[in-house]
């Protein structure tokens, strides 16, 4: 990757993020994540400038971006709330499954609508029993005739309360393992489709989080994504697409870390002078800021990568088990050089390492990115 700097088109959308991050979501931030507040007047607006549908290209009536926009308008939401954000970008990993797995006369049927007006749509992996072990999925889907008869339970799902549309990973016939499962496209108001209470979460607290039960839900044969046993290939290729977004994800909750930290630690006085003026807090800056370096440039480059047309496993893997790793340990300096006023509520640093720990979580877990890093190095010294 050897240019770094960004096209006047990709600067033009982090300006467009920025000022919404800035102007629409950071004043509602502090409030959402309070009382759990799901702001659907900043998802709408969010949508009215393009920054949902972000990876849908415009021939379905999405934004189109490259993988690196999509990253460099990510961190900038979540500078302001990775909650937001979270739940923003749940369209995108909802549809991607679509853009992989759809026929050009479904994503024309289901994208253009979908994208022509404000929508949410959820992704719907993971079940009660599991979701590193995605192959192992319980929720089944029964052969009828033209359609499929779709009945399980799936838990964790990002805006399942709220979504108009559901792509759903179900067994098809469960003795063939990872190799029976299908992907389909569920609309809301089919019957059987019943989403569950709102999780009370530790962080994300703006973004909305339930179950999604299927209770015998019928559903078109039609309706189905690729072929019958393509679905886990859909899902293992739609999370290498958005892991690294989630990367950016933590690289925005990391530097509002370090923005906050380092204009605290030059107005706080110990000692006679700001706290900045000690080497320690200067060491704990030094870090930060390294770790903030170190993940966006892991993260454009895994983007890079993806957008020259490469899978992009390793990368993506990397990116977001790097970025969420050093979120964590970034917004937790933070939260020290804060002091005691770090760890209360009327400041905003605790919150940031909350919402950082579930970067380490969804969309695999760490120690699941870490397998993967370690499959893929091992394989080049086979
Ligand atoms: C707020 C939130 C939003 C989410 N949104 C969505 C969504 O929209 N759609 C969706 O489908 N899912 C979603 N998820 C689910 C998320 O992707 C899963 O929680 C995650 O994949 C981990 O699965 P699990 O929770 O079942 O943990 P488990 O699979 O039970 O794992 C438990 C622990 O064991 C570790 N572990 C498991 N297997 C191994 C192994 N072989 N070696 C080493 N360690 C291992 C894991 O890393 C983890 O630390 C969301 C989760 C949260 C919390």
């Amino acid at each position: 990757m050897p240019d770094f700097s960004l096209t006047e088109e990709d600067r033009s959308l982090q300006d467009l993020a920025r000022k919404f991050a800035k102007g629409d979501m950071a004043p509602h931030a502090a409030e959402c994540d309070r009382a759990g507040r799901f702001p659907e007047e900043i998802y709408r607006k969010a949508f009215e400038l393009g920054l949902m549908n972000l990876n849908v290209p415009t021939e379905y009536g999405g934004s189109g971006l490259t993988l690196l926009q999509q990253c460099v308008i990510v961190e900038e939401l979540a500078h302001a709330c990775a909650g937001m954000t979270t739940s923003i970008i749940a369209n995108c990993l909802a549809l991607e499954p679509i853009l992989l797995g759809g026929s050009e006369e479904q994503k024309r049927a289901i994208l253009t609508p979908f994208c022509g007006s404000y929508h949410l749509a959820s992704f719907c992996l993971t079940e009660p029993a599991g979701g590193s072990d995605a192959g192992a999925i319980a929720t089944r889907a029964r052969p009828d005739g033209d359609s499929y008869v779709l009945s399980g339970e799936k838990c964790f799902i990002t805006n399942g309360p709220h979504a108009s549309l559901y792509t759903v990973f179900a067994s098809v016939d469960p003795a063939l393992k990872h190799r029976g499962i299908a992907a389909f496209v569920v609309p809301r108001g089919t019957p059987g489709v019943v989403p569950g209470r709102e999780e009370e979460k530790m962080g994300h607290r703006a973004s909305s989080t339930s179950t999604v039960r299927f209770e015998e839900a019928r559903i078109p044969k039609g309706n189905r994504l690729g072929a019958e046993g393509d679905g886990f290939s859909i899902a293992m290729r739609t999370l290498d697409q958005t892991r690294t977004p989630i990367g950016a994800l933590a690289t925005g909750i990391a530097q509002a870390a370090i923005d906050h930290a380092a204009a605290y630690s030059l107005k706080r006085q110990t000692f006679g002078k700001p706290i900045a003026e000690h080497q320690a807090i200067q060491f704990k800056l030094a870090d930060m800021a390294m770790k903030v370096a170190a993940s966006r440039l892991l993260t454009w480059q895994s983007a890079w990568t993806i957008d020259r047309g490469e899978r992009g496993t390793l990368e993506s893997s990397m990116a977001k088990c790097f970025a969420s790793d050093s979120a964590m340990r970034v917004a937790d300096e933070a939260i020290q050089i804060f002091g005691g006023y770090g760890y209360m509520k009327d400041y905003p640093v605790e919150k940031l390492l909350r919402d950082a720990k579930l970067a380490q979580i969804y969309e695999g877990a760490n120690e699941i990115q870490r397998i993967v890093i370690a499959k893929q190095l091992l394989k080049a010294y086979e």
